[in-house]
């Protein structure tokens, strides 16, 4: 019988961790200092969603705060714990599925302030290309591999800047928290791994996020080539020096402010 250790007083027992399963990236949280660090940054009493509790090392630290808390979480063996808790704690609410199907309707519903997780590596690209288009009041703090919050956080002229960075700039301010070595997590991956917290810059967007989304995907498609070339046939150098841009930029040399240029150019 799988048996979950939820008292993060201890440390992880052997069995959880030969239990992870990699096909969730299941690296569970032990570092007691990067626990306390994840869950302060929430207010006490705050409505937030949580991305896969796992084993529930943030969890449990959450609800703590008296945090209004709603998990969702795929794996069966963790997502009927947390249902068990739930019974006899109002301030929990469980759903049981896939985070990529559920979290829309979560939102809807539950209208989180925060939103928290240590994030499955396998979906953070397509997980935050969601997560950045829900404008919370509070804001998000989540765990990436070191070299995704890079990308995040990155700024234009970077290597690494891309698309994930210009969304994630569209309704909030980017920083990061704290790097882990990979000795933090049980079972160890084979990276670092950073907190990236993301709080609201409260400035109303020119354009709408899905206009950003589809504009960011155009332009990127082809990072060697020039920003003239990425959108051949739509938007003439002409008129991308009509709204300041130079046309041979190519699209890492974008800021934030240049995309949503582009994407109101691109509407007319
Ligand atoms: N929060 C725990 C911690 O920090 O120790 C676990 C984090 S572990 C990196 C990722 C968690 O996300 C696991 O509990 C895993 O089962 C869950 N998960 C993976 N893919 C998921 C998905 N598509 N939808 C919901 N949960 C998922």
């Amino acid at each position: 019988m799988f048996y979950v250790n939820i008292g993060y007083a201890c440390p992880m027992t052997e069995s959880t961790s030969q239990h992870a399963k990699k096909s969730l990236g299941q690296h569970f949280l032990r570092d007691h200092n990067a626990i306390a660090r994840i869950a302060s940054a929430i207010p006490e009493g705050a409505i937030a969603i949580e991305i896969g509790p796992g084993p529930g090392a943030i969890t449990e630290s959450l609800l703590a705060r008296a945090i209004k808390l709603t998990v969702i979480e795929m794996d069966d063996r963790f997502a009927s714990h947390w249902q068990d808790v739930a019974k006899n704690n109002s301030e929990l609410s469980v759903i049981h599925g896939d985070v990529m199907k559920e979290l829309e309707g979560a939102v809807a519903s539950v209208q989180p302030e925060w939103i928290a997780g240590n994030l499955p590596y396998n979906l953070s690209g397509p997980l935050t290309a969601k997560l950045a288009g829900f404008n919370l009041s509070g804001g998000m703090v989540l765990m990436y591999q070191r070299e995704v919050a890079e990308r995040i956080a990155s700024e234009p002229g970077s290597k690494v800047y891309g698309g994930l960075s210009v969304l994630v700039r569209h309704y909030y301010d980017v920083k990061r928290l704290l790097t882990l070595p990979p000795g933090a997590f049980v079972p160890p991956p084979k990276v670092h791994s950073a907190v990236i917290l993301m709080t609201p810059h409260g400035k109303t967007p020119a354009c709408s996020y899905e206009q950003l989304q589809k504009t960011v995907r155009q332009g990127f498609a082809h990072r060697r080539k020039t920003i003239n070339n990425n959108f051949r046939g739509e938007l003439g150098a002409e008129e991308f020096e009509a709204i300041g841009i130079d046309p041979r930029k190519r699209p890492e040399q974008l800021d934030y402010d240049a995309w949503v240029r582009i994407a109101l150019a691109l509407k007319n």
